[in-house]
């Protein structure tokens, strides 16, 4: 038995183009003119419709500690949105090893409706925590995240330096959350010393320079190590300009930005303080002028990837412990399901991406880079169908009102924004119906990720990196 979707508009990286499109067995098996169907075969008409490659969110902190979603809330939420991947980031404790750490995550990941897999996060480094990283990789993690910023997380530049060797030689990727930690830790003591402490000093305290400042100094190190380095959430203009420089020096770089950066800014954190605090995420929320830059970047080619970097934390318990003292607020923003909706208004309507770009940062590049691909990432013969059946005629209200993550609230509560994700198919399997989730949990895969392949010669000559090219 096939699925069969008739009548709808392909949006691939290159072209968008009116065919029917085959899935067999999970795959899509062909893409054509006209298919015909088989009594058996199930039908959805997608006339005026758009079919994108289902988005990859390769950023999301489900279940961690003190916030709502669990793996089943929450990837309800990311297929009501469109997402039929996720890249979740695994929280280690202290005591255990990381590859005992992966298994829980995988335990806590067993009632995801759609396809996981995990980064792992490093936050420590010895000759023990060195040999982990292969052992990652035999369990299907081909990358890793470290933080120059958190005390309980982050690590300085010799581990740095050793942790990005070995995963160069490994295969990984490294994820790097690019603050620098310890500037912004002082900065933080001489606000509260001020009495400092209302919601937008959160911002005040992590400034862009210091954003800018760790994103240049990993990127040299990446340089030496020659490992392959994404930079998580790159929020603004001075951080951009660092990230670029070491892209033209040549350096395996791949960026990511979030549509709270690209739609939200400043701005929000000056309300008054019951609201501000919802918006306290780190890097924060940053100027117009920063949303400006970071939609050229993706237009651009420059930035490779956007993710949601999803985190429920509840208003009560936890973001209102931070009305009187922005240090409380736990770090994070909720809003997995909303970023096709927001790329699709702020984006492409607004003229900043088209929508085969959309394609290319939702889809093909995180699958490309996160060694997902072909599996996942494209519309071609022999991918998953992995598919969302988009309406850009229809209309709707982002709200919390009928939201699927698990927050009391929105932050981008009552936003107008035109579309609609009608459909959405995983391996050709229905799990969103005329934009009703079927409730499935479990259902979802856990995706055993390849090595980061350099392309021939990438070595010697980086910029002949596929990915890097491609713009
Ligand atoms: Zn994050």
């Amino acid at each position: 038995m096939a699925t069969i979707i008739q009548n709808g508009t392909l949006v691939t990286t290159s072209e968008i183009f009116k065919a029917d499109l085959k899935v067999d067995n999970g795959k899509i098996s062909m893409i054509s003119d006209k298919i015909h169907d088989d009594k058996n075969d199930t039908v959805i008409d997608a006339t005026n419709k758009y079919i994108l490659p289902g988005l990859i969110d390769a950023h999301a902190h489900l279940a961690i500690e003190g916030t709502l979603d669990d793996f089943e809330s929450g990837t309800k939420a990311a297929a009501s949105g469109g997402i039929t991947t996720l890249i979740n980031f695994t929280d280690p404790e202290k005591s255990q090893s990381f590859v005992e750490d992966l298994y829980d995550w995988k335990n806590k990941a067993k009632s995801s409706l759609i396809d996981y897999g995990f980064h792992s996060i490093i936050n420590k480094c010895n000759k023990d925590v060195l040999k982990q990283i292969p052992k990652l990789v035999d369990e299907g993690v081909t990358s890793i995240k470290l933080f120059t910023a958190y005390k309980e997380n982050m690590v300085n530049d010799e581990e740095l330096y050793l942790l990005m060797k070995e995963a160069k030689k490994a295969g990984v990727v490294v994820n790097v959350h690019c603050e620098n930690g310890k500037i912004i830790d002082q900065l933080i003591e001489e606000a509260l010393e001020n009495e400092d402490t209302d919601p937008i000093y959160h911002a005040y305290t992590r400034p862009p320079a210091a954003e800018a400042e760790a994103t240049s100094r990993v990127l040299r190190i990446a340089e030496i190590t020659g490992a392959p380095t994404y930079i998580v959430h790159i929020s603004c203009e001075e951080a951009l300009k660092e990230f670029t420089r070491a892209k033209e020096r040549g350096v395996t770089a791949f960026g990511e930005t979030c549509p709270q950066y690209l739609v939200l800014n400043e701005s929000y954190l000056k309300m008054k303080k019951e609201e501000a605090v919802k918006y306290i995420c780190s890097p924060p929320l940053r100027k117009e002028k920063d949303q400006e830059v970071l939609w050229e970047g993706i237009e651009k080619g420059t930035i490779s990837t956007i993710g949601s970097d999803h985190a429920s934390h509840p208003y009560i318990g936890g973001k209102e412990k931070g009305i009187d003292n922005f240090t409380k607020a736990p770090n994070g923003l909720p809003g997995i399901e909303n970023t096709l909706l927001l790329l699709y208004n702020f984006g492409v309507i607004k003229g900043n991406i088209t929508l085969s770009q959309l394609v290319k940062v939702t889809s093909e590049n995180p699958a490309k880079i996160f060694g997902l691909h072909p599996k996942k990432g494209s519309l071609s013969i022999g991918s998953d169908g992995d598919l969302v059946i988009f309406d850009p005629n229809a209309s709707n209200i982002i709200t919390k009102e009928t939201q699927k993550q698990r927050t009391e609230y929105n932050v981008y509560e009552s936003m107008e924004v035109q579309g609609k994700i009608d459909h959405v198919l995983s391996r050709g399997e229905v799990i969103v119906e005329n934009g009703e989730v079927i409730d499935n949990p479990g259902r979802g895969e856990y995706i055993y990720r390849k090595k980061f392949k350099f392309l021939k010669n990438a070595e010697q000559e980086p910029e002949k990196n596929e990915l890097l090219s491609n713009r």
